[in-house]
């Protein structure tokens, strides 16, 4: 029996099919804050930790967010897709890492992740880390514009090429559909990605799956 198809081989699968994209952001997340905090200025560094206790409420605001995300991804595949729903909830509750230094008691600059500059690395990294799942990179772009639809107060968008800071309240409603679209996009890509690797004989998990799906295609005759 293949490994997969063991409850333990399927948890150590679902793992590494979340947890790669999840530690990935969280490095890229801290790596960018250390940057930027020290690429910003003295002036700049007015960035504060929100009180104590309304931390976690908005954090159970966030993971909500990016769990409705992930079910709007599970649409297309029209099942549950617990490892994007599960990404999808990790990135958009890990974005705040970049409060750490402030956590700490460091002056930093707010919010350095939450800037276009991150979201450009981010999208690479992924892109690059992840070829064969194109569904990563855009997840990862609803996760980080769902995030920014649940925030308010100040940014800089532009980090660290300005510290200008702006409020994006107004642009709430904008922001949460660019991230449903995007989710939406995702869970496509991801039923795209995974019809591919069954037409290729990449294990796909389901031989009543793939013998369904190939007997709905043309050129299913010509399959072996
Ligand atoms: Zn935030």
């Amino acid at each position: 029996m293949a490994a997969e198809a063991t409850p333990m081989g399927s948890a150590r699968a679902w793992l590494v099919e979340t947890g790669s994209p999840i530690l990935l952001f969280v490095s890229l997340d801290l790596f960018v804050t250390l940057l930027f905090l020290l690429l910003s200025t003295s002036p700049e560094r007015i960035g504060t930790f929100r009180p104590v206790d309304t931390v976690a409420p908005k954090l159970a605001e966030l993971l909500a967010a990016g769990f409705a995300l992930g079910l709007l991804a599970s649409l297309p595949q029209r099942r549950l897709d617990l490892s994007l729903a599960t990404i999808c909830t990790a990135l958009v509750g890990l974005l705040d890492l970049d409060h750490l230094p402030a956590l700490l008691g460091v002056a930093q600059p707010v919010r350095p992740a939450h800037s276009v500059t991150f979201l450009a690395l981010e999208v690479f990294a992924m892109f690059v880390a992840f070829r064969r799942r194109k569904e990563v990179p855009l997840i990862a772009t609803a996760a980080f514009l769902g995030h920014l639809a649940a925030d308010v107060g100040i940014f800089a968008p532009l980090t660290p090429f300005s510290f200008e800071y702006v409020s994006l309240d107004s642009l709430t409603v904008p922001l949460a559909v660019g991230a449903a679209g995007f989710a939406l996009a995702a869970g496509y890509a991801k039923r795209r990605g995974r019809s591919t690797r069954t037409l290729t004989g990449t294990p796909s998990g389901g031989r009543g799956r793939v013998r369904g799906w190939l007997t709905s295609r043309p050129w299913s005759s010509t399959s072996p």
